[in-house]
């Protein structure tokens, strides 16, 4: 285990317009002010989600859309630094007109109609996403492990 400890920042709550890039948007937020730890909240409603699967075995994403409009039911994240900028890492589950569930890693091209954020910031030294050779992604391995 890697476990990082923090005193509680600013907490900023905003609305994303219809329209626009759920991660993208998240991410230009925290890019701008300047947060390099943090969590993230989100809920709403988007007009279609562009999801990722992590195979475990192929040890590579698999990128699926669900065209269709969808609440959002509950989006998690964090903000922690990758190649020393800012890096946005959110997962959400969604339901459709039947309440039926989706969710995966959000991915670029998931596209809001409403939708409600908080930003958490932490106050410490930012974990740091390296590449973890045993699973294939890129994890916190700097830091105070
Ligand atoms: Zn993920």
């Amino acid at each position: 285990m890697r476990s990082y400890r923090f005193t509680p920042g600013p907490i900023h709550l905003f609305r994303l317009d219809r329209g626009a890039d759920l991660y993208q948007e998240i991410s230009r937020f925290a890019t701008d002010h300047g947060i390099t730890a943090a969590t993230v909240g989100f809920l709403g409603a988007v007009q279609r989600a562009s999801l990722r699967y992590y195979d475990q075995e192929a040890r590579e994403y698999r990128d699926f859309q669900i065209d269709e409009p969808l609440e959002v039911v509950s989006g998690v994240g964090n903000v922690t630094l990758l190649d020393g900028a800012p890096f946005l890492h959110i997962h959400a589950a969604f339901s459709d007109e039947h309440g039926h569930g989706h969710g995966g890693h959000v991915n670029t091209g998931t596209i809001v109609f409403a939708l409600e954020a908080a930003v958490q910031e932490l106050e410490g030294e930012a974990p740091v996403r390296l590449p973890d050779d045993e699973s294939g992604l890129t994890l916190w391995g700097g830091g105070a492990g």
